[in-house]
Parts: structure tokens; C-alpha cells; sequence
């Protein structure tokens, strides 16, 4: 792991100054952060950084991830759908697979840590064990919970009620409960093998390993393949550019242990892309980092034409290579971009294709909104923020504060900075 100092140049001195007097308060806590997956997806991609940076500042944090079976993680992702709007209903039969892995994990893990942070719905319901070892806990939810389905949601609810708090990634996602709920925007690490520098030499290997040819611009969408990314769409907006004959789109995917219809997804990709030899389609293992950056370093314009997402840490990564991003306008994707500004957003297949157009065309525009976006996410999406906001999470929960003092029902997001 690179040292704490060696993020002053993007972070500022201040920011490492402030995560070294939150952690001094917070050496006595134990923390355990607990989600569904060790690779694979966003939430893996930064507890993967933010766990060995947190050990390097003494504290005493560990990760482990909920265990389940094939039948728990379809359930799991048809409640990741509906809870981003999806339509679909659980069977009883579906909501008892659910509660019985809970039972069977609570069964296996002792949780006494002071502060148990619980990341989605997967281990939501682990916080039963809340009531026997009275420590602190916190759920934090990574998905675009703008519209959920209602049952759904109110099946969840009372669970994330049982939590001494909330967190989510966008304003919009805010939602009706009972606990303090805290507005905490996700980040990458500048300093990882998906975001360091490279050389373009470096670049030109690792393209012609995985034969991405260089000879025409690069459109490039990288993403678990997973209809909410929509890369159907991605496709059907590329085949209508005028002149698409002169650049490549390339779909770049993986798996996640915790994600079972990938390969499903993949074989649309693959059927929509079918005869055209400009649509390029990878899929590499989760661990693909170095490859992901080279892949975004080497592109001309990124895409990620979500129909939902929580946040979209591909869109920050490519931001962060200065790179003109064209995402789809939903969920967490507005604080990254602004449109015009720091990228462009669309509504539909028809505007995803008018404007790859236009930044292929309009070489000097591309470049402003890639400079901008990289301004923006080293203000705001950087792992020193994350960090640093998450420590100031623990110490507000863990001080003894009571839900009676909080105003929970005028309080828009809790604001745990000190003055
Ligand atoms: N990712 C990857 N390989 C892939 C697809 C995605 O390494 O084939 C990474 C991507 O670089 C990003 C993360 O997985 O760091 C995806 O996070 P995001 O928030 O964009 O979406 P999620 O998968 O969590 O919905």
C-alpha cells in the first residue's frame, strides 16, 4: 500500500492531517466491515483499498463477506433489481431462502466488534445480533434507491430500522426511517493499479495481449454485463453513429460472485453484436485491474449508459484519466457529471448516439469535459475523503448519541462534521 503522505498532492495536507487525528480517537475500536463478494463490482473495488489503508493506520478493521449458495445470490440480485425499481415480486419461498442464510451466517460469526458496518441488502440481516451484543451498527447502501419497489423496500425497512444508522451515496436516495441517515459519496484510489499512471508503452502491451487494436478511436463501456448498464443499448447506440466504420466500440466485462446472471447478459451482448466487425467485447476476470486502466487510458470517449446506478465508479475512473465520459442521466451519476461541464448526460439510445458523435468530432470539447471531470472527482471522490468521512461516521455513532437526539424527521442528512 502506498503511504498516507503520498496522497497530499491530490488530497491536500489537510485532509491527511484530519484522518490522522479521527483515527488517534478510534484506536481502541474494533471494526468489521461485512458484504457479499471479496471481487467483483464496486463495493469490492474499495473496501479491497480502503481495508489494508485503515489497517496502516492502526486500526483494527477487518472485512468478511456473507457465505451462500447459488439459490441466496439469484434472491439477492432479484432484490438488488427491485429495489432499483424492478418490477418483480419475492415468493415467500424466496424471502425464507433469504432469512435462513442470515440465520445460518449469524450462526457461524460472533459480530462483537464495537462498530459492524453491513454493506447492502445481502448481510442487511445480520443486525439481529445487534440485540445480544449491543455494539454499534451501521448500513450502508450502495444502490440507487430513488424508486424502489415498495414491497421490497418495506420488507428491507425493517431491518435498516434496526440500525444505530444509515448511509447512502446521493441525495436522492434518501428514505423514510427511524435511525440518522448520512450522505457519504463512494471514491476510488488515484494510487491503485486501476487508476496509477501508465506509460503509453505500457498501455500498447497490455492492448495487444488482450488484441483491442489502437488504430481507430476507442468507445469504450466497462461494466459488470448486466442489464442495468444497459450494453444492448450501448450497442444499438453505437450501430446508429454515421461513420461508426472509423471507430470501435468496445464492451469490456467480468463476473461477481455475487452477480449470477452475468453469463446470461453476456450471451445478449454477444448475440447483439454479432456481424459487426467494429464491436469489440471482452470479458476478463475480476481482478483485471491494470488491464481496466489501460483499457480506459487508451479509449477516446467512455460510456456507461446505466438505466440505474448507485454511484458508477467506472464513470470516476475514467473522469480521473481526464477522459470525456457519456453516461446515462440516473441515480448517483449526476454528482459526477455535470452536463456540458464534466461530461454529458443522455436520457436515451438516441441522444447516447448523438453525442458519441459529436465528441468524435469535436476533438477540443471532448478534452475540456475530461479535464474538468478529473478536477471534480480529485475534490470529491478520492479514498482520503471516503476515509476520512467514514472515521468521522464511527466516532459520531460510537459517542453515545441516542436516536432521541436526532430531529430525524426535519433533518434532510446528518451532518457529523465537527464546526
Ligand atoms: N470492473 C472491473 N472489471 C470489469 C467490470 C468492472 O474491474 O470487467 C470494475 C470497475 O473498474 C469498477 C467496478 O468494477 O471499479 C464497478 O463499479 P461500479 O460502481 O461502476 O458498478 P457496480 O458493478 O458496483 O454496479
Amino acid at each position: 500500500m502506498p503511504k498516507l503522505m503520498e496522497y497530499a498532492p491530490f488530497a491536500g495536507l489537510h485532509v491527511i492531517e484530519e484522518i490522522h487525528r479521527v483515527a488517534a480517537d478510534l484506536q481502541d475500536k474494533r471494526m468489521l466491515f461485512i458484504n457479499s463478494t471479496f471481487d467483483g463490482g464496486g463495493v469490492a473495488e474499495i473496501l479491497n483499498r480502503m481495508i489494508p489503508f485503515m489497517n496502516d493506520l492502526n486500526l483494527s478493521v477487518r472485512w468478511e463477506v456473507i457465505k451462500g449458495n447459488d439459490a441466496f445470490f439469484s434472491v439477492t440480485k432479484k432484490i438488488h433489481n427491485a429495489l432499483h425499481g424492478g418490477k418483480d415480486r419475492l415468493t415467500p419461498e424466496e424471502y425464507a431462502i433469504f432469512e435462513e442464510i442470515q440465520r445460518q451466517n449469524l450462526a457461524q460469526m460472533s459480530l462483537d466488534e464495537e462498530i459492524v458496518f453491513i454493506h447492502d441488502p445481502q448481510p442487511v440481516g445480520l443486525v439481529e445480533r445487534k440485540k445480544r451484543n449491543k455494539n454499534y451498527w451501521v448500513w450502508r447502501c450502495h444502490i440507487d434507491l430513488s424508486n424502489p419497489n415498495p414491497e421490497v423496500w418495506n420488507y428491507l425497512k425493517d431491518y435498516v430500522n434496526q440500525y444505530d444508522a444509515s448511509v447512502f451515496s446521493a441525495p436522492a436516495f434518501r428514505k423514510k426511517l427511524d435511525n440518522p441517515q448520512f450522505l457519504i459519496s463512494p471514491s476510488i484510489d488515484p494510487l491503485s493499479e486501476k487508476n496509477r499512471e501508465m506509460s503509453m508503452q505500457e498501455i500498447n502491451n497490455i492492448l495487444g495481449q488482450l488484441q483491442i487494436p489502437t488504430d481507430k478511436p476507442l468507445v469504450t463501456q466497462v461494466s459488470r454485463f448486466d442489464r442495468l448498464k444497459d450494453p444492448v443499448g450501448v450497442i444499438q447506440a453505437f450501430k446508429n453513429v454515421k461513420n461508426n466504420k472509423d471507430a470501435y466500440l468496445l464492451l469490456v466485462g467480468g463476473s461477481a460472485s455475487d452477480d449470477p446472471e452475468g453469463a446470461q447478459v453476456l450471451a445478449e451482448v454477444l448475440d447483439e453484436a454479432a456481424h459487426f466487425p467494429n464491436i469489440l467485447v471482452r470479458s476478463l476476470p475480476p481482478t483485471s485491474h491494470l488491464e481496466i486502466n489501460a483499457i480506459q487510458r487508451a479509449s477516446t470517449i467512455i460510456l456507461q449508459k446505466s438505466l440505474r446506478e448507485g454511484f458508477g465508479l467506472t464513470i470516476t475512473e475514467a473522469l480521473w484519466k481526464a477522459k470525456p465520459v457519456i453516461a446515462g442521466a440516473v441515480g448517483g451519476i449526476p454528482l459526477q457529471i455535470t452536463h456540458g461541464q464534466s461530461g454529458i448526460l443522455t436520457q436515451s439510445v438516441k441522444e447516447t448516439t448523438y453525442w458519441i458523435e459529436r465528441l468524435l468530432d469535436d476533438p477540443n470539447f471532448a478534452s475540456k469535459l475530461g479535464l474538468n471531470g478529473r478536477e471534480h472527482v480529485r475534490k470529491n471522490f478520492l479514498i482520503t475523503r471516503h476515509i476520512r468521512d467514514y472515521l468521522l461516521l464511527f466516532l459520531f455513532v460510537s459517542s453515545g448519541k441516542k436516536r432521541e437526539d436526532f430531529d430525524i424527521n426535519k433533518s434532510e442528512f446528518v451532518n457529523y462534521r465537527p464546526a
